[in-house]
């Protein structure tokens, strides 16, 4: 066992406590194989003192002035970075990303709830026009009520600041649920909350399993808003559950993004971005690009450049060889399924350039892989892979191009490589996804809106679109 394969308890009002359920969870490193630590599988007792909790402190939390509900969010943030070390430690041994990655979560989670914090006076209602005279039209805008936020483990911080500090800022009260994979940050993200003495109930923090934990957040009728990342299978199981009660969900779902490079890109550039996506993570990313495709009169240069820049890219454990550019996948299960699409798409007809093969080092790695001569029929080309693989079709035409990309079930995010304007218009009007990135890297602004299309989800994060999912209205005809 690891010096730190701690217990930890929930945290409920305000407070650490034990959860009524005596189960645990194991949090396994995938890097190492060993245990990190242990969190309580809660039951649905655990859920509804949770939620109780949430509900007793919303109105106050509701009437506390946006100014200062801003402020303990720029609080939460400056302990962010103060405890930079312990968090980024934490996300690294429990996911098994790189401590350089995990720093760069744990500073952007923190930004991102400084800019969550900006909106403070800006969430506003309106004043619309009466088609009576003697009338005034008012729009409140009001927070939802309780708001679960259901986690995954891909960017357990992130994620979790994603959505709280819209949450907050809007007045909600929140239950958050982190993925059993990855509870621990979440819970040491906790003592922030206890250290800064965010008022109880305000930020409430249980583990467990989804089909337990999760759904009896799901189905809880004081429960208002559920937002969720994670894959398409549990969205559709969340929102079965919120049929419950008719409540609200957002989901975050899966991506298949692709990747298309016209004969006129910057080939260097788009070598450099979509490897650095691909990898990124060790490309478990929804965002990050799952299938590339290449024009004919520049497929061999972009195979030759591609090939090289996966092969030298360093893997291994991202805590003890912090110069390693990628970690591990989540676990032994997740490089077993990656191994089998690699294989699958070899037998269809898939040239394997590099990669390909299982590395024979403890933990759960998988080594950067690149597939030529791939196709749209291939199950590596149509399900998300969330490994480094990159599968690669050539193409001939634009029309051809935007054809095959939108010919996907998912719709989160895309990317083209070219510098003909008419290319350009033609994709950002047609593309049928979230996002289109043009010549340049694939990740999104904390400003924007991540939102997929089709099976990617419905509504989105981030951004002034992003915090009015947490808002409902009020309208008031004022007769006079
Ligand atoms: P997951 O679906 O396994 O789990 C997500 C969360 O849902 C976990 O907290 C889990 O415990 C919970 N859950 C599972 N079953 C539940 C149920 N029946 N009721 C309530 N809660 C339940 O996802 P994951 O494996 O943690 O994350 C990876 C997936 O997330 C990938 O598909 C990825 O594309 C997606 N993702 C999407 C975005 C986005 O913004 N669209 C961002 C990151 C990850």
């Amino acid at each position: 066992m690891e010096d730190s394969g701690k217990k930890y308890k929930i945290f409920i009002d305000g407070t650490f406590i034990d959860a009524s359920s005596k189960e645990v969870i194991d949090v396994i490193n995938p890097a190492t194989s060993e245990l990190f630590g242990q969190v309580p599988s809660c039951s649905p007792e655990d859920v509804k003192k949770a939620i109780c909790s949430c509900k007793a402190a919303q109105e106050k939390w509701r009437k506390t002035p946006a100014f200062e509900r801003g402020n303990y969010l720029k609080k939460i943030a400056k302990e962010i970075n103060n405890n930079v070390d312990i968090l980024a430690l934490t996300i690294a041994k429990e996911q098994g990303k790189t401590l350089k990655q995990a720093r760069g979560e744990t500073l952007c989670a923190a930004e991102l709830l400084e800019y969550h914090a900006e909106w403070a006076r800006r969430i506003e209602g309106e004043i619309i026009p009466s088609d009576d005279e003697n009338e005034n039209i008012l729009l409140y805008r009001e927070p939802i009520g309780v708001v679960a936020c259901i986690l995954p483990w891909n960017f357990p911080l992130y994620v979790l600041a994603r959505k709280l500090g819209p949450a907050l800022i809007t007045g909600n009260t929140v239950v958050l649920k982190p993925s059993s994979d990855t509870p621990c940050s979440a819970l040491e993200f906790a003592k922030i909350l206890e250290k800064i003495e965010l008022p109880k109930g305000v930020v409430n923090v249980i583990t467990g399993k989804g089909s337990v934990t999760g759904k009896e957040i799901s189905e809880n009728p004081n429960v208002g808003f559920v937002t969720v990342t994670g894959s398409v299978s549990t969205g559709q199981k969340i929102m079965q559950s919120c049929a419950t009660n008719i409540t609200k969900v957002s989901l975050e779902l899966g991506g298949k993004a692709p990747a298309i490079i016209m004969d006129d890109a910057d080939v260097d550039l788009a070598v450099a971005a979509i490897t650095g996506s691909r990898v990124s993570n060790a490309g478990q990313v929804c965002s990050c690009v799952e299938r590339v495709y290449v024009q004919k009169g520049v497929a061999e240069l972009f195979l030759k450049k591609i090939t090289t820049a996966m092969e030298a890219v360093t893997y291994g454990n991202g805590v003890e060889k912090p110069d390693s550019v990628m970690g591990c996948l989540i676990n032994h299960e997740a490089v077993n399924t990656v191994h089998a699409m690699v294989k699958k798409a070899i037998e269809q007809g898939a040239k394997l350039l590099t990669g390909g093969e299982i590395p024979k080092i403890r933990g759960a790695f998988y080594p950067p892989t690149v597939l030529a001569n791939c196709s749209n029929q291939m199950e590596i080309m149509r399900e998300e892979i969330f490994g480094p693989v990159l599968p690669i079709m050539v193409f001939e035409t634009v029309d051809q191009a935007l054809e095959l990309a939108n010919d996907c079930k998912f719709g989160l995010t895309s990317t083209l490589y070219t510098k003909n304007y008419n290319t350009v218009l033609k994709f950002s009007n047609d593309i049928q996804f979230g996002e289109l990135y043009i010549n340049r890297k694939q990740s999104e602004a904390y400003q924007g809106f991540h939102a997929g299309w089709k099976q990617s989800g419905i509504g989105g994060d981030d951004g002034k679109h992003g915090m009015e999912e947490y808002l409902k209205t009020r309208v008031v005809y004022m007769k006079y």
